[in-house]
């Protein structure tokens, strides 16, 4: 009871503000994040050091879908610094996906089929401590204004490719101009039919999703999906549900895809939940992630033993279509691989 009248008190305090001034007042010191939830940085495993190697980042409106007081929180336990960071883990390493070998040039990542991913930018909203991107340098690829013609040349040359995947980072943190742009570019390739948003945003910092924004999706003569990333039902908020019921209003796919993390979701009653506030806010679970093992992120890995254990209790609970399919990314692989 406390918690949600907390919540909407503080929900209504950044409510006013649009999502540039909610982005540059997010959460960037361990001190600040802990006072706002009433945390001494003592009684927790917060370190300093992990979070020079890559900065606490929290908006907000992720913050305030916190439990206070709680230090064992699903969501804080997602972005906070802790020493676990610090330890090397067997077989954990940098690029535990092999996007650096298979960035076929500035921007655009072509390892699956029929599809190329378009690495906008390098950053993103909130900074996932259990991120693959964490070691990663997305700046030095990143597909700048400069080069873009050059990652449309790419696309038009290959007929194959009927999907154009907007990734990062996180691509909803480019301005509407940008996107606006690049979507007009794509609408002009008839060989693409889709065009994919792979964005933590609509759950995050849902302010970005603006009428305006909606309105450039829906100017495209593509279909659009977008994939958003949620782990845990305490992530969704009145206002999260605005957002995606503004976008499934106006013909957007909704699929969320998800990571399997011990602490936050490694639970069968948690996943089950999650499912269900996913669709009840019109979003369809399409993923459940094995970690990939970047390093830093070890103390996060549930096994492939227990993931296939907790499948087979979520199945046992709930209609197939609230399912997600449990896969893990595999170095050179041209697909997702599902894990049975
Ligand atoms: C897996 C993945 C894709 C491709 O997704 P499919 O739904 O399997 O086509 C795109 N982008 C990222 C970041 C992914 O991890
Ligand atoms: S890429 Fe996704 S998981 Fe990684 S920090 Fe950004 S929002 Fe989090």
């Amino acid at each position: 009871m406390n918690h949600l009248m907390s919540k909407q008190q503080n929900s209504t305090d950044f409510a006013a503000k649009n999502w540039q001034q909610q982005l540059a007042e997010a959460f960037s010191t361990i001190e600040d994040l802990c006072d706002f939830l009433n945390l001494s940085p003592e009684d927790l495993p917060a370190s300093v050091i992990a979070s020079k190697a890559f900065p606490l980042r929290v908006p907000l409106s992720f913050a305030a879908c916190m439990e206070k007081g709680n230090p064992y929180d699903p969501l804080l336990r997602q972005v906070l610094p802790i020493e676990d960071e610090l330890f090397a883990y067997p077989g954990f390493c940098d690029d535990p996906v092999g996007d650096l070998p298979a960035t076929a040039q500035a921007g655009v990542i072509h390892k699956y089929y029929g599809r190329v991913l378009l690495i906008n930018t390098g950053s993103c909203a909130i900074n996932c401590r259990y991120c693959f991107r964490r070691n990663f340098p997305y700046a030095d690829l990143q597909l700048s204004k400069q080069k873009q013609a050059a990652a449309i040349d790419y696309i038009k040359a290959d007929t194959s490719i009927s999907e154009v995947i907007f990734s990062g980072g996180d691509p909803l943190l480019l301005s509407d101009a940008r996107l606006a742009n690049l979507i007009e570019q794509l609408d002009g390739i008839a060989h693409v039919k889709r065009i994919r948003l792979h964005s933590r945003l609509p759950i995050v910092l849902p302010a970005r999703i603006t009428d305006e924004f909606i309105a450039l999706l829906t100017q495209s003569s593509k279909q659009i999906i977008m994939v958003t990333h949620c782990n845990h039902a305490n992530e969704l908020s009145a206002d999260t549900i605005r957002a995606s019921h503004a976008l499934k209003r106006h013909g957007v796919t909704l699929f969320n895809q998800a990571v399997l993390l011990s602490g936050v979701n490694d639970n069968a009653q948690i996943l089950c939940n999650l499912s269900e506030a996913l669709f009840a806010q019109g979003i369809i679970p399409y993923y459940l992630h094995l970690l990939d093992k970047a390093t830093g992120t070890g103390h996060f890995e549930v096994s492939k033993t227990q993931a296939l254990a907790l499948m087979e209790d979520i199945r046992a609970q709930l209609p197939g279509y609230l399912v997600p399919k449990l896969v893990e990314e595999c170095p050179g692989a041209t697909s997702k691989q599902s894990v049975d």
